[in-house]
């Protein structure tokens, strides 16, 4: 197996212990006889398709990781135009054996289109465009290398709405989003990427184009295949069209800043916004070593005193979220709040969105690296989560700083390491083992957004039944019987 450098907070020995602990038994496993015979077959594939497939290593290296930490080089990078190129390039690859790993933007942060071992990276950046937005039918036809953002700006100019938002919105692409099932904030009120998949065009690994799904916001025609799609991490087939469900856009929007003393006091406060019968578009949590991480960085004193922070979003007609917001904030006071700021319209809830970015940067600034989990608890846990990283905290001695959409019960529980300690990752791994274990001891699961990729593999096996991986694999070899699509992940 080879392993580029190309992750700049690691030394190259950092990136083979990731590797070693992540995935022993893959890490030997790429001959180099057949990596040998693969070049010759590709660089044929290159002559086929001038200007699509490079061998270039300085590329090879510009496409061999993501935003997680280790990194795979591949033999060569294809950046097809066209679905027909897709097709072309995953019929050779079959014909040959060769692994093909999908790639989106690059923005994932589990390393699921690492090509851990090599062959060809599939990059569907060059098939970027929106083909149409119809206000009619309320659909967006896009290729896969549109970014989230593009949609959502080209839609709302129309007043319509694709609600789900990575926060990675602006760089990561619609491709990737359906592949990981990406959610965000607004999920609380309008769902994943899942529900917004209507039909999908798919190139399957023998180089076939089937179309599923179609345009209507309802279908019951066979089975729910193009889901099937949804999630798949790039092991099942590759999306090279997407129809999505768009929404009228709200036009009104209130946000609550709300402080908190303790984490307890937001707790009760998210399930009495609940039971008195609202559903905000957002309920974002930060606890207080990241309320301090961004204390520090912007020098403001807005946080002090509080162990808690929760952002409320509101959307719909002005005078009901008007209404609402008011509502609101009468009922958090009845939890000893700290403060309590409203923002309405568009602008001012930007304002509480910025604060809520810096929480990022905030960490970021601490100088350590942030092992960033996405684990999801049902939502009555909420509080025992969080005095459960408390404890993980003291125990293993790392911080830990929790933040996320607490609404869902998706919490980003942020072990916090410094790469250069000697063994940290086998001491972070023994953490989030005990972190995992818990989770899905309440009935959890260890993640909501991000996938499994390479991060979570060595818990794919206490996360997912005997029974449910069979299942895995029975449908993985029925759509891919040759192991094509992104081998060596947690489905073979
Ligand atoms: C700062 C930051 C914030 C983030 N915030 C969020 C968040 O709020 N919510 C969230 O859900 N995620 C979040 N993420 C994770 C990430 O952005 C998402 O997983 C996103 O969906 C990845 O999209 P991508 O285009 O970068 O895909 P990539 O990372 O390139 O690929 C991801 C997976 O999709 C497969 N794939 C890509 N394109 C295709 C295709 N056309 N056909 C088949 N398979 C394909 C790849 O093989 C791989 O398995 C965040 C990441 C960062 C770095």
């Amino acid at each position: 197996m080879k392993r580029s450098s190309s992750s700049s907070k690691n030394s190259g020995d950092q990136i083979t212990d990731v590797l070693e602990i992540f995935l022993p038994e893959k890490a030997a496993s790429s001959s180099k006889a057949r990596q040998k015979q693969w070049n010759k077959h590709l660089a044929r594939l290159a002559k086929q398709l001038p200007g699509e497939v490079s061998l270039s290593p300085d590329v090879c290296k510009k496409y061999s990781g993501d935003k997680w930490f280790a990194s795979a080089l591949p033999d060569a990078v294809a950046l097809p135009q066209n679905t027909g190129s897709v097709a072309k390039i995953l019929s050779f690859a079959t014909q040959h054996k060769i692994p093909v790993t999908a790639r989106g933007a690059g923005f994932g942060y589990v390393g699921s289109c690492v090509p851990i071992l090599g062959g060809i990276v599939l990059s569907l950046e060059r098939m970027n465009k929106i083909k149409e937005i119809s206000a009619e039918d309320f659909v967006a036809v896009v290729q896969p290398g549109v970014l989230t953002a593009q949609l959502q700006d080209a839609a709302e100019k129309l007043k319509l709405f694709y609600p789900p938002d990575p926060a990675s919105r602006s760089d990561c692409s619609l491709g990737g989003n359906i592949a990981t099932n990406a959610g965000g904030p607004r999920c609380l009120k309008y769902g994943v990427t899942r529900d917004y998949v209507l039909g999908l065009e798919v190139v399957l690994a023998d180089g076939s184009v089937v179309k599923l799904g179609g345009r209507t916001h309802k279908n019951k025609t066979g089975f729910d295949l193009h889901r099937l799609f949804v999630g798949s991490e790039g092991m099942l087939g590759i999306v090279t069209e997407a129809t999505l469900k768009l929404l009228p856009l709200p036009p009104s929007r209130a946000a609550l800043s709300i402080g908190f003393r303790r984490m307890g006091d937001a707790a009760r406060a998210i399930q009495s916004v609940f039971r008195a019968g609202y559903l905000p578009s957002a309920v974002e949590v930060a606890d207080a070593f990241t309320l301090q991480s961004a204390q520090k960085r912007t020098g403001s004193s807005l946080f002090s005193g509080c162990g808690a922070h929760l952002i409320v979003e509101l959307d719909g007609q002005e005078t009901s979220v008007r209404g609402e917001a008011r509502s609101l904030a009468k009922l958090v006071r009845a939890f000893k709040p700290v403060f309590v700021h409203q923002a309405m319209g568009a602008k001012d809830c930007e304002k509480i969105w910025q604060v809520r970015r810096e929480f990022s940067y905030g960490l970021r600034d601490t100088g350590l690296t942030k092992l960033n989990q996405d684990i999801v608890v049902p939502r009555g846990r909420l509080e025992d989560l969080f005095q459960f990283a408390e404890r993980l905290k003291k125990r293993h001695r790392f911080p830990i700083a929790c933040f996320g959409h607490a609404g869902d019960g998706n919490i980003h529980v942020n072990v916090m390491i410094d790469l250069n300690e000697p063994g940290v990752l086998v001491r972070s791994n023994a953490a989030l083992d005990e972190l995992f274990r818990q989770v899905l001891a309440w009935d959890g699961v260890i993640t909501g957004e991000h996938g499994i990729g390479i991060a979570r593999m060595p818990w794919w096996p206490s996360a997912a039944s005997s029974e449910v991986r069979r299942l895995h694999s029975t449908i993985k070899q029925a759509m891919d019987p040759h192991g094509i699509l992104n081998p060596g992940k947690f489905v073979e």
